[in-house]
């Protein structure tokens, strides 16, 4: 299980400030488990930037975001819903927008912050992870994540040691920070580079202390045990 929880809706509109039209997309998974993604919150979404002065070109949710053969299939029948959006918003967990990103070649943003529930880290069968950071930068990262894609999970930009595209550190991993420029470039937006300015809020890293008395943190704990055994 993934937690997720939606963004304040001002900082929603703020990533949409430069873009008239949006196609929206959420998940049937974790996220409408959480609250945060499923039909009924893509709906209000839709409602909501409707009311904002945005045109929702369309919208879709999908059986399990995390999966990019899946989305893409999916969204066969949308192309052009697609097509005329400026940018996708995503409601769902940091594995799901970034799936989302690296299948649909558009602007992506992160709808939702993806929450630590003290167990495993965000992983799926993709090569998209989650560090559960609770303050999704997807739209700063051109939807790759530089927690998990750059080795030392710098936010703020390169350490400068890539040699030739490869990690300094690991060399048989990309270096994370060359996705992202080129990603950015590709999509015509380096001037997200700029926005990483402020570094990560590590308390909201950390389970809050609230979640820790739910049966989903409990199941988490569970799950943790029976692996260490
Ligand atoms: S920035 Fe990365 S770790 Fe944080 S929520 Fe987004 S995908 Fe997850
Ligand atoms: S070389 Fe790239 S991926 Fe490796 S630590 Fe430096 S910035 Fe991160």
């Amino acid at each position: 299980m993934i937690l997720s929880e939606q963004k304040p809706f001002d900082e929603i509109v703020a990533y949409l400030e430069k873009d008239k039209s949006v196609f929206i997309m959420g998940c049937k998974g974790c996220a409408q488990s959480s609250g945060s993604g499923g039909p009924k919150q893509v709906e209000e979404m839709k409602k909501k930037l409707t009311e904002a002065g945005k045109k929702v070109t369309g919208t879709k949710t999908v059986d399990f975001l995390c999966g990019k053969a899946l989305i893409k299939s999916e969204l066969k029948g949308k192309i052009d819903q697609v097509a005329a959006a400026d940018a996708v918003l995503v409601l769902t967990c940091g594995i799901g927008v970034q799936a989302v990103a690296a299948a649909v070649n558009k602007p992506v943003y992160p709808g939702c912050n993806t929450v630590n529930l003290g167990g495993s880290r965000g992983e799926w069968e993709g090569s998209e992870r989650c560090n559960e950071c609770g303050q999704c930068l997807l739209y700063h990262t051109g939807g790759i994540c530089p927690l998990t894609a750059c080795t030392k999970s710098l936010v703020s930009g390169a350490c400068g040691g890539a040699n030739k595209g490869k990690c300094e550190v690991s060399p048989d991993r990309d270096c994370g920070w060359e996705l992202i420029y080129n990603r950015l470039k590709a999509r015509g937006q380096l001037n997200r580079l700029a926005d990483m300015l402020k570094p990560l809020d590590h308390k909201k890293i950390m389970p809050r202390p609230e979640m820790m008395s739910t049966s989903r943190y409990a199941l988490e704990q569970s799950d943790q045990e029976v692996k260490a055994q």
